[in-house]
Formats: structure tokens, sequence, C-alpha cells
């Protein structure tokens, strides 16, 4: 491990509050595809007659305000699955953030992708940090590690989501600097399901990750899943460093959580958007499958 890649890990595995601002990074070679608040909140304004859009909570930073929007669509029938989906924790991983208007053009175009399905879409879950290019979230804190402490209000917010909504299964849009795009599927996740994800992505021609950006060989390619040394390394991160992912949260609760990893390092549409739009295509239509007919 160079010297580096030892620094980003202690940065982003043992330390709360990193820095005190939206702090930008510049040594990780993320490619920028212009994420812009304006240009986001009008794409989601013109599906706003199709699906429900509104502005859920704003968070303030040096004078301004910056809004997280929710989107409710699908089936309003109580049996219902219902998928809860968290695009841009992280706010410099764009790709997640921008693919959202795209699956809601699709689904716009296709209502019957999401007739058997309840959806809610949170975007971006860090507003100010989209808008300075920031992994972190106004006061510096990594918002994916707050699942202990909770004392960031996005971290909050999904926590009452969690309680108000009550979902079946939780999608968390990412990138990462591994080569191709990959998954992490938490133990609730049915393995047959995560298989036919993965092989969804590959039908699509998706260039899937042979290694997570841990270094660790991914058999599939493409899919990493809760191992026993995972889930015990996770667990004394809880209780020693009080961090903890939506990921893990999700887990503790019994809720299957996938968490999509497309390659910061591309500036190709194709691979920064179209895995997670598609993801979320393949992911409708199995969590359909769910329902009795
Ligand atoms: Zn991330």
């Amino acid at each position: 491990m160079g010297l580096l890649k030892f620094k980003k890990f202690i940065q982003y595995h043992l330390r709360h509050q990193p820095v005190n601002h939206p702090a930008q990074e510049h040594e990780l070679g993320i490619v920028r595809l212009g994420y812009n608040p304006i240009e986001f909140k009008n794409s989601l304004w013109r599906v706003s007659n199709s699906f429900e859009v509104r502005e859920r909570i704003r968070i303030a930073f040096q004078g301004s305000e910056y809004p997280i929007f929710e989107v409710r669509l699908g089936s309003s029938r109580e049996s219902a699955p219902r998928l809860f989906i968290l695009s841009g924790i992280h706010g410099n991983e764009e790709g997640g953030i921008l693919a959202v208007p795209v699956i809601l053009e699709r689904l716009r175009e296709q209502p019957q992708l999401v007739s058997k399905v309840n959806v809610r879409i949170l975007a971006p879950v860090n507003p100010v940090g989209a808008y300075n290019h920031s992994r972190y979230n106004a006061s510096g804190h990594d918002i994916n590690r707050d699942f202990v402490n909770f004392r960031t209000p996005e971290a909050r917010l999904i926590r009452l989501l969690f309680d108000e909504y009550k979902p079946d299964f939780v999608l968390s849009l990412h990138e990462g600097p591994q080569r191709g795009t990959f998954m992490f599927a938490n133990a609730c996740v049915p393995a047959t399901m995560a298989l036919a994800l993965v092989e969804a992505l590959q039908r699509a021609h998706v260039e899937l990750a042979e290694r997570d950006y841990f270094g660790r060989r991914l058999d599939p390619p493409g899919l990493a899943v809760a191992t026993w040394p995972s889930q015990a390394l996770v667990a004394a991160w809880a209780r020693y460093f009080h961090m903890m992912t939506v990921h893990e949260y999700a887990a503790r609760r019994g809720i299957p959580e996938i968490t999509l990893e497309t390659s910061w390092r591309s500036g190709e549409w194709y691979n920064r958007i179209l895995p997670h739009v598609e993801l979320v295509l393949e992911l409708l239509k199995q969590l359909g499958s769910w329902v009795q007919e």
C-alpha cells in the first residue's frame, strides 16, 4: 500500500471529521462530469408532472441553502415493495447523482417498470458536497460514516426515512477509484438476486471490476459480498470507532442494501451513468417479481 493510499485509508475509515469544510481532494484522479445544481433541479422539475418532487430539507452553508430533493413514484399499493435510493452521499461521486434524472426519464417513458414497486429517491444526499465537488458535507464530515453517532443532518434525515418509509430494499449510488463497476451486497441480499443483478450489468456491456478498491479479487467480477472476516471488521469499526455506513445500518435492521460503485476515473457517460441506470431498472424488475399476482 503506497503512502497516499495509506493516508487516505486512515482519513476515510478512522476519522469522523477529516476536514472542517467541504474540501476538495485533487489527488484522487476523479474525472469531473460537471454537476450543476440549477440544471439538476430543472431536470427534476421536468418530471414533476409525472412524479412527486419536493425539497425535503435544506442544508445551510456560508449564507446559502442547498436542497436535498425527495422524489416519490411507483405503486401506492400497501403490498408494493418499497425501494429507497440514495444518490450522492459523497458529493464528488457525480455518476450516481447525474444518473437520477436519466433514471426518472426512463421511468417516465416506461411507467410499467414501476407499476409494482414503490420508490423513493433522495438526491443529492450531500448537496453542499456536490456543489463544492467534495466527499464531505458542510462541516467536513463523511456522512457515510455517521450511522452510529448521527452528528450530520443528512444521516439523521436518512434515519428518519428508514423509520418513516420502512424500505424493503436500499440502493446507494457511489463511485470509487477502482477500474470498472462493482457492487457491495450486504448479508440480507439474496445470493441469487445479487448474481442476477451482476448478470444484468454484464448484458448491458458494463465493464465489471475484477477487484474492489481495497484490492480484493472479486468472484464473480462485479460482486463483493459480506464475508465473516469483513463482517467482524465492520462490527469492530462500529464498536471501537463508532463509524458505520448506510450499508451496515441497513444490514442491522435486516434490510437488503446494495452499494453500487462505478469508476470515477472514467470520463465516459457509458461507464459513469449507465451502470446506475441499468441496476435500478433490473432491481425494479426483481422487486416487482416479489409481488404475488
Ligand atoms: Zn462513496
